[in-house]
């Protein structure tokens, strides 16, 4: 409720805007969050360096009040606030300026918008203020940070219990164990809001391509009418990784299906490639390619705690074993199926590393690699309506191939 009154308070106090106000009031009381969800807009984002401090403002159509707080190893500084639209004149995420190393933002869970600044070096918020409309300017909130120790930003910028709530889930899950009369076959889209994933060579975002690919797969299982199909995201939002493999595991899933796009520092490195859990990688860039994937959280913002070995410890054990063999067989599936007629395949496309979204132990699980957006051949590629749907009918297909060959051996 402060943030309503805090709201009304920007407009004019005459009688007309103030009965207009109450109405708003009452409506949002209604339905708190889709009113407030479209209201709020991040216009602008600037970064100004002065000797020994970094200011960061964002512009907004109207007064927030930010949640702050500091993360260690590696230091961030996360701003959360209500669910705003980023409507900037061009996107910022990327490059950041003097002790902010990098900058991102976007929806974090429903209702919470986030931004998270990558430090170089330990640095706290010294001064935050929200500055009225003034001169032509929009309201403002302003931060200024200053180098610290590390000892000084982990006692100054200590996340509060309310800084840091369990995640909202994005799909409900039900409580009892279901009976499914039809295999259940979840789609996980990577990455999503505040984290973009690999960023393409003409700026195209990981997220987005993961998403395109992911609603075009369940689109194509869901009409052969075959199979439950789960998404554990359908927008433009962040999810932890360990929710993602929850929600596979909760929805009783039979395959997990999860989708991205890569890079590579070598701009002709291209090709579709898939990957299956191991604790021991097949190779250096398979590794490299886990260890960036299982940033996630981190890029996101997650205050790691107590479950950071659960992310990064990945090690098989006999209940593993089988699942595995499973999720080998699909991701053979995959390559000799229709994929390497519709795309063109990495060198070695079949590789194995410690993917943390990977690990459910009964889950059979693949992360498909989509193609390199360093590419610029295969960004371009990638982003055009054919191919998304040729490629995802060929993965689909191998779906199909998978459970065809999976039923009758169980026979
Ligand atoms: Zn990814």
């Amino acid at each position: 409720m402060s943030l309503i009154l805090k709201r009304l308070s920007g407009y004019a106090p005459h009688a007309a805007s103030l009965v207009y106000g109450l109405v708003v009031a009452f409506v949002m009381v209604v339905t708190p969050e889709s009113a407030a969800a479209q209201d709020l807009k991040v216009q602008d984002i600037r970064i100004g360096v002065h000797a020994g401090s970094t200011r960061f403002v964002v512009e907004l159509n109207d007064s927030v009040e930010p949640r702050i707080f500091g993360l260690p190893d590696p230091f961030r500084v996360v701003i959360d606030l209500p669910e705003v639209d980023f409507d900037l004149p061009e996107e910022r995420i990327g490059d950041g300026a003097g002790l902010i190393s990098k900058l991102r933002y976007g929806l974090f869970r429903p209702g919470t918008s986030r931004f998270v600044l990558d430090l170089a070096s330990p640095a706290k918020v010294t001064k935050q203020f929200i500055l009225k409309p003034d001169g032509g300017k929009p309201w403002r909130l302003v931060l200024d940070i200053a180098p610290t120790t590390r000892a000084d930003f982990i006692a100054s910028m200590r996340p509060s219990a309310a800084d840091t709530p369990k995640p909202v889930l994005a799909v409900p899950i039900p409580t009892t164990p279901r009976q499914n009369a039809r295999p259940v076959v979840v789609v996980d889209a990577g990455h999503g809001g505040v984290d973009p994933g690999a960023i393409g060579v003409s700026g195209v975002y990981e997220k987005k391509i993961a998403l395109d690919y992911a609603r075009e797969v369940v689109r194509l299982l869901k009409a052969s009418g075959k199979y439950e199909v789960v998404m554990t995201r359908n927008r433009d939002i962040f999810l932890p990784l360990r929710e993602r493999v929850r929600i596979s595991r909760a929805a009783g899933a039979d395959l997990f299906l999860s989708m991205h796009a890569n890079t590579h520092p070598k701009r002709s490195t291209r090709g579709f490639s898939v990957y299956t859990l191991s604790d021991r990688a097949s190779d250096k860039e398979a590794a490299a390619l886990a260890a960036l994937e299982n940033k996630s959280d981190v890029i996101g913002g997650v205050n790691l705690g107590n479950y950071s070995d659960d992310v990064q410890n990945i090690l098989i054990d006999f209940a593993q074993a089988k699942t595995n063999e499973l999720s080998v067989k699909f991701a053979r599936d995959i390559l000799v199926g229709q994929v390497k007629t519709s795309a063109s395949l990495l060198t070695r496309p079949w590789r194995s590393a410690g993917f943390a979204v990977l690990k459910a132990p009964d889950v059979p699980s693949v992360l498909v690699e989509l193609g390199y957006i360093s590419n610029p051949r295969e960004e371009r590629l990638l982003v055009t309506r054919k191919h998304r749907q040729e490629l995802s009918a060929a993965i689909v297909e191998a779906v199909d191939e998978y459970f065809k060959t999976t039923q009758s051996a169980a026979l």
